[in-house]
């Protein structure tokens, strides 16, 4: 498990599942990362956040990303895990989750499209 990049998270913020990090599974990446000091709570939900303030906090935190040099490996690490909470690589969970949907319906469709070729090469 690689180590969280948003440090130190507030209290309330941590997801109660996620495991306490190690300094030697540090990913590279987390070096660079732009909320390894996330001293606003911008990352993750505090408990009985009301919408329009989860809104708002995302779209800060989406900010911060953006200007991050490693958004790109924090995006797909956040997608291979699957990081279940929280803004990572600029995408909520929610996010993350329609991405995946859609490489899952890309997967399928491209094994259909390769089956389909071999099926037509063998006849
Ligand atoms: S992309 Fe966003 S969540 Fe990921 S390391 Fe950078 S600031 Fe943190």
């Amino acid at each position: 498990m690689l180590q969280l990049p948003h440090q130190p998270l507030p209290v309330a913020a941590v997801p109660p599942q996620r495991a306490p990090v190690r300094e030697d599974e540090d990913g590279p990446w987390h070096a660079e990362a732009v909320c390894r000091r996330d001293e606003a709570g911008l990352f993750f939900a505090p408990s009985k956040e009301p919408t329009a303030a989860r809104l708002a906090r995302e779209e800060a935190a989406k900010r911060v990303c953006a200007r991050c040099p490693v958004m790109v490996d924090c995006r797909e690490h956040a997608l291979l895990q699957p990081e279940p909470y929280g803004v990572w690589g600029g995408l909520t969970a929610a996010e993350r989750r329609v991405v995946l949907a859609r490489r899952r319906r890309r997967e399928v469709e491209l094994r259909k499209t390769a089956a389909a070729e071999r099926i037509a090469q063998a006849g």
